[in-house]
């Protein structure tokens, strides 16, 4: 928990100035924001002089008036006229009380002072804040009279990188949002007051509510109290979707998965691999055997999107879809900072399956190191997606039918190292496609049997079963009898309307191939050339 990790870090005397950032608007707890959590569990103990709160609009203010007095004692009386001024004069009388007396000071929206940037687009003021904020975290003065600076920030992108640099010693500290625990302990707070009735229990509002803040979950509650309806999945699913699209805009989307395994059409090495090392040892709390990341291969249209929906709702976790062309088509630093954002936007919805479509478009070989912002992006991605600590909490699935052009780093053991093909469907799977969309669309047919279409279907793939599918009911739809309904010679006269692409599917089917290492995950009309392989290496 971020307190601790401020509290190891301030004992250590590794430092005396601390950024705390994302989370920092929340409550702390069941009723206490941030500062008023570190006041009473950290100030109070310890004896401090002054307490004082900066913000470059409210200017300088204190916690109570007789420290007010303090301030004005050392720093000469003519200072409180400019407690409202710009850093560059009201600084060096802080530094003066900083140097004097035992202060504590909190500098809220820090990124307001010292934004993101480089030096040379910097203001003079922003560049005179910069070293003092700076200089105040190496400063032995400071450091020895036991002075201590809080500054707050949303977002770390948003603030100077120059701050954060090895020579200076200012410590950020990631105030994430509450975990499940947290929550429910939160919850059931909450509701205590009986001033509204949850129709879920207290384990699935917990559950639904990962990703929001202990504030926007008070607000789903006073907005039920105030519309004088009960706390529902579908109010909680609104509600969340409201607060995220705002939080995350466009870049995250939030998938809530509303089909399984069974209602996918073939598929059945990929669904037992991912069976037996996610669902399974999941399931046995067993993390060691999920892999980090997985990338499936293969043409577009083939039900990859369905396949990690479907994993997503039979193995309980949270799924985020990430859209890297939003992201890189941003303003230069907007993408840094957004996609910052974004993965911790991810990680908040642990356990979660992080989805990136068409890798392949974001990270090509060679060419993320071509722009200063995809390459920070890149190494950004690479570290997020190679830290151990997330295994069996964060499992990231990218699609693409351009496996070749993907960068090597990626690849590497530790990252997307599971290859799985999703291939054509075969003649059965087929059939089962045809079958699980009509009940999709939920249209009537009196076909009892779908193998002969499935046979007239060679190379369609699922995408493509769809539109045939839908051309058919568009056909019923003419026929003008009371209820439309998909006959025999209907789905034929559709499958002769509906022709497969089969040019990129052959070329793509062959990069999957290429790029597959496991022969289990292949179908058998695939090992002969496995096998032929294995035997000329
Ligand atoms: P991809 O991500 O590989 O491009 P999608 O998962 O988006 O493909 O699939 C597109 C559509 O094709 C799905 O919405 C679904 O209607 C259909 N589809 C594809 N494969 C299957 C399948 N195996 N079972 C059921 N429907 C499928």
């Amino acid at each position: 928990m971020w307190f601790n990790e401020f509290l190891s870090k301030y004992k250590s005397g590794i430092s005396h100035e601390f950024l705390f950032y994302f989370n920092v608007k929340d409550l702390m707890d069941n009723n206490r924001n941030i500062y008023r959590y570190i006041d009473d569990e950290f100030i109070k103990q310890r004896n401090f002089g002054i307490v004082a709160f900066y913000d470059i609009s409210r200017g300088l203010t204190f916690l109570e008036a007789s420290m007010e007095r303090e301030f004005n004692m050392i720093t000469g009386n003519e200072v409180s006229n400019l407690f409202r001024s710009m850093p560059s004069k009201l600084f060096p009388y802080i530094d003066m009380a900083l140097k004097n007396t035992k202060m504590a000071l909190f500098i809220d929206h820090a990124e307001k002072i010292v934004p993101a940037g480089d030096l040379g687009s910097m203001t003079l003021e922003e560049r005179m804040a910069l070293i003092w904020l700076s200089e105040w975290s190496v400063n032995a003065r400071i450091s020895s009279v036991g002075s201590t600076i809080f500054m707050l920030a949303d977002n770390l992108a948003d603030i100077s990188r120059e701050f954060l640099k090895p020579a200076y010693r200012i410590e950020p500290i990631l105030v994430e949002l509450p975990g499940e625990e947290e929550r429910k302990n939160y919850i059931s707070f909450l509701l205590e007051d009986k001033t509204t009735h949850s129709e879920i229990s207290l384990e699935e509002f917990a559950k639904l509510s990962s990703g929001l803040n202990r504030k926007s979950i008070k607000d789903i509650k006073l907005k039920a109290e105030a519309e004088g309806v009960p706390i529902t999945f579908e109010f909680i699913k609104q509600k969340k979707h409201d607060v995220l699209q705002k939080e995350y805009g466009d870049v995250l989307e939030f998938i809530y998965p509303e089909i399984g395994f069974e209602d996918l059409g073939g598929m059945d090495a990929a669904k037992a691999y991912l069976t037996k090392n996610i669902i399974e040892p999941v399931r046995r709390g067993d993390s060691r055997r999920v892999p980090m990341g997985i990338l499936l291969c293969g043409p577009s249209g083939t039900g990859k999107t369905l396949l990690v929906e479907a994993l997503a709702k039979s193995s309980g976790f949270n799924c985020v879809k990430i859209d890297m062309s939003r992201i890189l088509g941003q303003y230069v630093g907007e993408s840094e900072k957004n996609f910052k954002k974004c993965l911790l936007g991810a990680k908040s919805q642990e356990p979660v399956i992080v989805f990136v479509d068409e890798i392949d478009t974001a990270f090509r070989r060679g060419e993320a190191g071509d722009n200063g912002v995809g390459r920070n992006i890149f190494s950004e991605f690479l570290q997020f997606t190679g830290n151990t600590n997330n295994r069996g909490r964060i499992i990231f699935i990218a699609a693409t039918n351009r496996p070749d052009l993907l960068d090597a780093a990626l690849k590497r053991a530790g990252r997307f190292d599971k290859k799985i093909p999703v291939l054509l469907p075969e003649q059965e799977e087929r059939a089962q496609i045809f079958k699980i969309i009509i009940d999709k669309y939920r249209i009537s047919t009196n076909i009892q049997d779908f193998l002969p279409f499935a046979k007239l279907a060679e190379n369609y793939t699922g995408a493509e079963i769809d539109t045939v599918v839908r051309k058919a009911y568009e056909l019923a739809c003419n026929k003008k009898e009371d209820r439309p309904v998909i006959t025999g010679p209907i789905l034929k006269d559709a499958l002769k309307k509906c022709r497969p692409s089969t040019q990129d599917v052959e070329f793509m089917t062959e990069l999957a191939l290429a790029e597959c290492d496991d022969i289990d995950l292949l179908p058998k009309k695939y090992w002969v050339r496995f096998e032929k392989v294995s035997k000329q290496a």
